[in-house]
């Protein structure tokens, strides 16, 4: 699950705030829709894709509308998230602890996920194809919210396969671990006459975990670490010594 970031501080996040206490309900204002869009970098909160493997992309109640008690919270944009229609479909009415919004309810109080905690949560949450962290936390998260919405299943007999999204990760995956593999390689046997070559590689990695990019989130988690050690012998590599 992507990390948004409703900082109301944001234009675009107080005035759809203020659209939705106008609006007579969740989804009646195109605006509101258009708005959530680019808040989530058109990207689903979920499944972390761009593409529509449903027919349309809609309004996920993190905390479901259905339930009475949460009923007040239908047009509450901390709420709302930008969700592909498989996710939300899989999703239903269920509010699953192991998801980790930004924004939750400590009772009927709505808290903001703390700065420290955010990191953890990125952390855990991107387990979506692999898991390298063996900490019993981590791999509950990652397990259940691969298991929620069906990320890994692949499946062409039951209606949740979700084939196409895991051959799209798949493909950021290998595209990303290539481009390391050069920047690895190219710093083993450094000259600095290839510092362009490993900059607009460099690049590429960073704007695949850029959160405009699909799957970002799987992409820093999978690759983050990696990157940042490569990024550390570059920069020793290129600062001549006193
Ligand atoms: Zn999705």
């Amino acid at each position: 699950m992507r990390y948004i970031d409703k900082d109301f501080d944001q234009d675009i996040v107080r005035g759809t705030d203020l659209l939705l206490s106008k609006a007579k309900s969740y989804n009646s204002d195109q605006q509101v829709r258009d708005n959530l869009r680019i808040i989530y970098s058109g990207c689903c909160a979920y499944c972390e894709s761009s593409f529509e493997e449903g027919a349309y992309f809609q309004i996920d109640h993190f905390y479901p509308k259905s339930i009475k008690k949460y009923r007040r919270y239908a047009k509450d944009i901390r709420n709302l998230h930008y969700s592909c229609q498989r996710c939300n479909n899989i999703k239903g009415a269920k509010c699953h602890k192991v998801l980790s919004p930004n924004w939750y309810l400590n009772g009927t109080q709505w808290e903001l996920t703390r700065k420290e905690k955010i990191n953890n949560e990125i952390y855990y949450v991107g387990h979506l194809l692999y898991s390298r962290n063996s900490s019993e936390d981590s791999l509950n998260r990652g397990e259940n919210t691969i298991s929620v919405f069906n990320l890994n299943n692949t499946n062409a007999a039951i209606r949740s396969n979700r084939s196409y999204l895991v051959e799209s990760r798949l493909k950021v995956c290998n595209n990303v671990h290539l481009l390391l593999k050069s920047i690895t390689d190219l710093l083993i046997n450094y000259n600095k006459s290839s510092n362009s070559v490993i900059d607009i590689l460099l690049s590429q990695v960073m704007s695949a975990m850029h959160p405009n990019s699909c799957y970002s989130t799987m992409v820093i988690q999978n690759y983050g670490d990696m990157l940042m050690k490569l990024l550390k012998t570059y920069i020793k590599l290129r600062t001549p010594s006193v």
